[in-house]
């Protein structure tokens, strides 16, 4: 029988759903659309059509990277993210929904903001919080930073792909290493947070996404300890920190909040009902600062 759309889809989806992949037909569909480079109601509306033997085999060869788990995001170069296509490789972590809540977060307090407004993004990926808070507040500028160059050649794309290239600047260094002497009104980061014994225990699609920026160390809290306890450096009085959590660690995060200078700490959950989010606002507090620290260092 002749290949049309909707045998090769179904086939595709079949043999998806013998390996137990978790959205079998989704994720045939997108593909499917992605080689036709059409959207995935035209399969529908197409669904008779006799696709050419070239565009199967193109399509059977995604269905097989990804029945060795490979993501489909890196499959088709692409994630959406607040909206927007974001480019994707292998050098990133594939932008999550639930990252859309600190984005937003932010997006809104830098929006509230009279001035114009500088932030920081550590760790910065493909680049998915910094990019998507240019485009939503337009008087923000943004200084994004990633220990891997490679993820940092995928930021730069997205940052000329949505038009923002102007208004950031990318620093290859860890965390706020290469930040030196600035000052910002918000400090966002999504940092790696699983602890290292737990990273065998992952889905397997995540195990295909970079490491680097999944390990937060034995208890997946190192990279907290070391943002929080830096950040009043680089933040002016009422700025604000905002991180992404992992399971269960809201309330260490919030404990290494109150140890530095932070208030109006507040704790965000996902649309699972995860604690997920944890932001503070820093107020430079006189009273703990002493006298010779302020005016003669
Ligand atoms: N959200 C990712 C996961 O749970 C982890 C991302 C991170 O470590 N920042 O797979």
């Amino acid at each position: 029988m002749k290949n049309s759309i909707f045998k090769t889809l179904n086939d595709a989806a079949s043999r998806l759903e013998e390996k137990n992949i978790d959205s079998p037909r989704l994720d045939a569909e997108i593909l499917l659309a992605h080689v036709l480079n059409c959207r995935r109601l035209n399969l529908y509306v197409d669904s008779d059509k006799i696709l050419p033997l070239e565009t199967v085999l193109k399509f059977n060869e995604l269905i097989n990277r990804r029945l060795e788990n490979i993501p489909v995001a890196y499959l088709v170069g692409r994630k959406d993210f607040m909206g927007l296509s974001f480019t994707v490789n292998e050098n990133v972590l594939i932008p999550r929904p639930e990252t859309e809540i600190l984005t937003e977060l932010v997006g809104e307090y830098l929006r509230s903001l009279k001035n114009e407004v500088i932030f920081a993004d550590l760790g910065t990926g493909s680049g998915a919080i910094s990019i998507s808070i240019l485009k939503f507040v337009k008087k923000s500028r943004a200084v994004a930073v990633d220990i891997s160059d490679k993820a940092l050649e995928v930021a730069k794309f997205n940052a000329r792909k949505f038009h923002v290239e102007d208004r950031i600047k990318f620093f290859c260094g860890d965390l706020f290493s290469p930040l030196k002497g600035r000052i910002f009104n918000a400090i966002v980061s999504n940092p790696p947070y699983i602890p290292t014994k737990d990273l065998k225990t992952l889905q397997t699609e995540v195990k295909k996404e970079p490491q680097l920026a999944l390990d937060g160390g034995e208890d997946g809290l190192n990279f907290y300890r070391r943002i929080i306890s830096d950040a009043p450096r680089f933040l002016v009085d009422g700025g604000l920190l905002a991180v992404e959590i992992g399971i269960n660690q809201a309330n260490s995060v919030k404990k290494l909040f109150e140890q530095e200078n932070f208030v109006d700490i507040e704790i965000f959950k996902d649309l699972a009902g995860i604690e997920r989010i944890i932001a503070g606002i820093f107020k430079i507090d006189l009273k703990f600062t002493p006298c010779d620290k302020i005016f003669f260092s």
